[in-house]
């Protein structure tokens, strides 16, 4: 589904990415994880076209990726939820969901249709299977953070995306919204055949959602395999002594 090969990104004169590799499989579900500082989000930011990458290639099913902006991405299946997204706050939940959802149809629309009236059914399948259909007509900066979040998910889905790119997706988050987070991703790998790659600080919750783990240390990949092999692995174990290793990663 997604390659990334030899990968690099200079900020002036500091390499925050170097030669990075990696290859997420068609329905999987892969955590990125790392200290702060190793580079995490700014692999997801040149996976998803946001900054160009000074070396290497970005291929999203085969394709070169690597020159293309984030919206194209978007169309063509990749959608990214930012850890700062922008919801319209004065616009209910159902309408925020409604403008996502005519925003990405393709087909063309009848003129003579009042636009509140196109993609209600779409809309109203997204807030279900988020789980905020009772909350269709609340004004969005109204929610609850859990519920914001799910509204989040909702206009990402909206883009109908094979694979969703997430940057700390329970951020700030209580462990019980952390919870509704961890159900809602496995819901949508299992059922909607959505590909996921996520960071995460949180090591419980990637335990319990990833099925294969990269650890990114200083710029480069230390380590990738299955959440019991990572978690014996010395060389992360080693890159984390000095006490932060859990507060860090
Ligand atoms: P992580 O998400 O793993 O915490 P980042 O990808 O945010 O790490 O940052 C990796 C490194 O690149 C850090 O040292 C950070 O200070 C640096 N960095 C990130 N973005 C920029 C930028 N726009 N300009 C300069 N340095 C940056
Ligand atoms: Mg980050």
């Amino acid at each position: 589904m997604l390659r990334v090969e030899g990968v690099s990104m200079i900020f002036s004169g500091f390499a925050a990415l170097s030669d990075v590799d990696l290859s997420v499989e068609k329905g999987e579900i892969r955590a990125l994880i790392g200290a702060n500082g190793a580079g995490k989000s700014t692999l997801l930011n040149v996976i998803s076209g946001l900054l160009p990458g000074h070396a290497g290639k970005v291929l999203f099913e085969e394709r070169d990726e690597s020159r293309r902006n984030p919206s194209d991405l978007v169309l063509g299946g990749m959608s990214r939820s930012f850890q700062i997204t922008s919801v319209f706050e004065e616009f209910s939940a159902f309408e925020n969901v409604q403008i996502a959802v005519l925003a990405f149809r393709r087909q063309t629309v009848n003129l003579l249709t009042p636009a509140v009236r196109l993609g209600r059914g779409e809309t109203q399948e997204l807030l279900d299977a988020v789980g905020i259909a009772h909350l269709a007509d609340q004004p969005a900066g109204e929610l609850a953070a859990g519920d914001r979040k799910r509204l989040e998910f909702a206009i990402a889905l909206a883009a109908r995306p094979k694979m969703l790119l997430l940057d700390e997706p329970t951020a700030g988050m209580a462990p019980q919204e952390r919870k509704v987070i961890v159900d809602l991703l496995s819901m949508l790998n299992r059922d909607e055949g959505v590909t996921i790659l996520f960071t995460e600080h949180d090591l419980e919750m990637v335990g319990q959602l990833a099925h294969r783990i990269s650890v990114l240390h200083q710029g480069r990949i230390l380590a990738e395999g299955l959440p019991g092999e990572i978690s014996q692995n010395a060389e992360v174990q080693a890159a984390y002594v000095g006490g932060h290793r859990n507060a860090a990663m």
